[in-house]
């Protein structure tokens, strides 16, 4: 049976399913679970590692330098979230190799890559073997010791659930997915939440994930930061923003369940809070593209341009994409969750 039968199946026995358990289910379903079973990234949509190595290269240099901010930690775990392809790892690693801080970092690291695909696993795999990663289901199974930790675009596959506000604004509603003659359609169901309640927007997204992801950050016994990049709005949540990607077009997300990306805006003002509360310093978030110029994107840029001077035009470009406002610069963000009591961080 289908992964589009069974979530039909499910729904008929048991009612409306949240959009969040329709993500965890179209993404992880072991046998039809989009990251389960394809590698269909730079396929089906493209990320920044995957436009520009410029990307990866500076938050390599950036692991140097909070490394060696840390107190050169030996050793040390460098975890990443969600690596796909491991194209940022690939690029980072390189580009640590090439100063002597950068290579005693690399002496101290030991790589983690925090994977649910089995797809994926194999590809990181291969692609990372000369720095013998280890692989973890979840963040809560990395090891106690120091970390810097990485994740592009990680938390927009976070499951979220979708509320919105009837229209004369007095009751709130869950959107839920619901099945009508073998097709998956949007309906709503009445939300008596308590912290609903509490919104003054009409409408919003919600990922129960990243309350998790900051308690267990919080939990950790030794000194860490944890960069995350991805999009979504700053002063106001998300709404209605479930999209799918195929073919590197935009489809309906309900279409083909695991054939299909699915992707949601992180909403890091919610972030913000659940890591205030959870005791997290808080850096950001940021723009990508100020983020990555404070970095020294333009250097790394004229670097590579020099040293491939028939490539300038599309280096150019690749880069332009990674920080111009227009396009990726804005819409992205890096916000940096960290212990309490470290010295600041580059970057921001
Ligand atoms: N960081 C990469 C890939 C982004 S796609 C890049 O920038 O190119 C999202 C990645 O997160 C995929 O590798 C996917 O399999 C992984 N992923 C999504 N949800 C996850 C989860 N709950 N636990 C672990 N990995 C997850």
């Amino acid at each position: 049976m289908s992964l589009k039968d069974r979530i039909i199946r499910l729904i008929e026995a048991d009612g409306p399913m949240p959009i969040s358990m329709f993500m965890q289910m179209a993404l992880h379903d072991p046998s039809e679970g989009y990251y389960a079973t394809r590698s269909g990234l730079g396929q089906d949509f493209t990320t920044a590692p995957e436009t520009s190595q410029v990307f990866g290269e500076l938050l390599g240099a950036w692991v140097v330098h909070e490394w060696d901010v840390l107190g050169r930690p030996q050793p040390f775990h460098l975890v990443e979230l969600g690596p796909g392809r491991g194209t940022l790892m690939v690029d980072a690693l390189r580009a640590m190799s090439s100063s002597e801080t950068g290579r005693a970092c690399l002496g101290a690291l030991q790589l983690i890559l925090v994977e649910a695909s089995p797809a994926l696993r194999k590809v990181q795999a291969e692609r990372l073997q000369h720095a013998s990663p280890v692989f973890v289901d979840d963040l809560q199974d990395v090891p106690e010791g120091q970390m810097l930790l990485l994740a592009n675009e990680f938390l927009d596959c976070l499951p979220a659930r979708q509320f919105e506000r009837d229209t004369d604004g007095t009751d709130w509603f869950e959107v839920r997915i619901g099945s009508e003659n073998g097709e998956l359609t949007y309906g709503r169901v009445r939300a008596d939440l308590d912290w609903l309640l509490k919104q003054t927007v009409g409408a919003l997204d919600h990922q129960p994930g990243l309350r998790t992801l900051c308690e267990i950050l919080s939990h950790r016994k030794h000194p860490f930061r944890a960069l995350f990049v991805d999009y979504g709005p700053m002063d106001q949540p998300p709404a209605g923003s479930l999209r799918a990607y195929k073919d590197g077009a935009q489809v309906d997300p309900l279409d083909q369940p695991g054939a299909q990306d699915l992707t949601v805006d992180v909403d890091f003002g919610a972030l913000k809070t659940e890591a205030e509360t959870a005791g997290l310093e808080i850096l950001g978030p940021l723009p990508q593209g100020q983020f990555l110029l404070a970095l020294g994107a333009e250097a790394r840029m004229q670097s590579l341009v020099r040293a491939n001077p028939n490539d300038a035009r599309s280096i150019f470009e690749a880069t332009k994409r990674l920080v111009d406002p227009s396009e990726m610069g804005n819409r992205f963000k890096a916000i940096c969750l960290s212990s309490s009591g470290l010295p600041r961080t580059a970057g921001f």
